[in-house]
């Protein structure tokens, strides 16, 4: 007999046949004599719904609030699946995040999980109950409700199966498994039979939705592999894990785009020490997060400064850096939010070289312009006009020969 954790994502759960579905499939895993924690989301759709709505009352929402509302979302899903397993004459019990003993800290809307104690899942577990635990919530040392951050359900699911010692760990979403790149924009993509952690980490932290970044953090620091595959069928999926000799001979894993980017352009900033360490200290002071910078040549001992920061921040950053760029007499600071930033990833690029080159030649060929690059070991990214995305991920897949095994 083996505990399972099964996470089910948004469009799983989308409608009252897609629950009574996931219930079944809960049911013939019982009935092979297995125990099943679940882990549901809020119905698709819901949680961007609860957050229009607090807009429409309030323009900058209280964060504590917004976390009361958006955790509602899921309290729905768990009842309602829990009514679908006892309709099937299956005992099941619904638990908040903050029932299921998931202790986060206290930065609401996206706070980090501290400790779980999952005493009360045990304990309905040994009495035979099929356990449905609301994904992306919590509660801070004083009680109060919080959330994971986007997507978070998934990081609910992994830290639930590190607790509690789960022997499988699967995460069903809309589609069959990992791909080397978005299927929705990439039609030949590939689905990929494993990936390791660090690959999956750079895809998902890079913009590929199918997994929340830090879920994969955490995956990687306890070591908890799993699986992503589809729940409307019974296809293998994808298997996250610890990376293997033989993954290295795989050069390009996948690609993803990011179009949640934005660039911001300081020029004429006077070239001289100290300058950059002024203006990225202001920005990491407010816990802004910049990703690519890049400094012009200096002509004339001036010198244009560009980054990129999450469109969410943007104000934020524009209001940090207008009045260190006035001060210093640069010219006006203007930004670009029609930019998306497209990513090669895979451990074997550590071993191989040229991969920067072919992509270049990639975009060249089909008339992409860069503005930026940056690489890492396992990865190289590059910001380009947001219009140029889906074609330069198209022909950079093609490039890389991804779409054949
Ligand atoms: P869930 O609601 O189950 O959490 P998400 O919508 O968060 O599902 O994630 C699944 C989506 O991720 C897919 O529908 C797909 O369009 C998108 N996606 C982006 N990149 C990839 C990729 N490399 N492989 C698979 N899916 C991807
Ligand atoms: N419902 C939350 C969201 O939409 C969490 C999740 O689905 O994982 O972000
Ligand atoms: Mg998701």
């Amino acid at each position: 007999m083996a505990l399972i954790v099964k996470k089910f994502g948004g469009t799983s759960v989308g409608n009252p046949e897609r629950i009574r579905n996931v219930a079944a499939r809960i049911q013939r895993t019982r009935e092979a004599g297995h125990h099943v924690v679940a882990v549901v989301s809020a119905m698709s759709g819901v949680t961007d719904g609860l957050i229009k709505l607090a807009r429409e009352v309030n323009s900058n929402p209280n964060e504590r609030e917004m976390d009361v509302l958006l955790a509602t979302g899921e309290q729905t899903t768990i009842a309602l699946t829990a009514m679908a397993l006892q309709a099937l004459g299956q005992k099941a019990v619904s638990l908040t995040g903050a029932q299921a003993g998931i202790v986060t800290d206290g930065v609401h809307t996206k706070a980090k999980i501290a400790n779980i104690t999952p005493k009360r899942v045990h304990e309905l577990l040994a009495a035979g109950h099929v356990v449905i635990v609301a994904g992306f919530q919590g509660a801070n040392s004083e009680g109060a409700i919080t959330t994971l951050g986007r997507g978070g359900s998934d990081l609910t699911a992994i830290a639930l199966a590190a607790a509690l010692k789960a022997d499988l760990c699967e995460i069903y979403t809309d589609v069959d498994g990992v791909y080397t790149a978005d299927p929705r924009i990439v039609k030949g993509a590939r689905k990929l039979d494993e990936i390791s952690y660090d690959e999956m980490l750079e895809l998902a932290s890079l913009g590929a939705k199918v997994m929340q970044s830090r879920s994969v953090e955490f995956a990687k620091k306890f070591k908890v592999p799993f699986s992503v595959r589809s729940s409307m069928n019974d296809n293998p999926g994808t298997l996250v894990k610890e990376e293997t000799r033989k993954m290295e001979d795989v050069v390009i894993r996948g690609i993803s785009v990011d179009k949640n980017q934005a660039k911001i352009n300081i020029p004429k900033v006077p070239d001289r020490p100290g300058i950059a360490a002024r203006l990225f200290k202001a920005l990491a002071a407010v816990h802004l997060n910049v990703d690519m910078i890049v400094q012009n040549a200096s002509t004339e001992g001036f010198t244009d400064i560009s980054f990129t920061v999450g469109k969410d921040d943007l104000a934020k950053a524009r209001h940090v850096i207008e009045p260190i760029a006035k001060e210093m007499g640069a010219g006006a600071v203007a930004d670009y939010q029609k930019i998306a930033k497209l990513s090669l990833v895979g451990i074997g690029m550590r071993s191989h070289s040229g991969v920067a080159a072919d992509l270049f030649e990639a975009l060249a060929e089909n008339q992409v312009n860069i503005q930026m690059i940056s690489t890492s070991e396992i990865k190289i990214s590059v910001i380009i006009d947001a219009a140029d995305a889906d074609r330069a991920m198209n022909a950079a897949h093609a490039k890389f020969g991804l779409g054949i095994s």
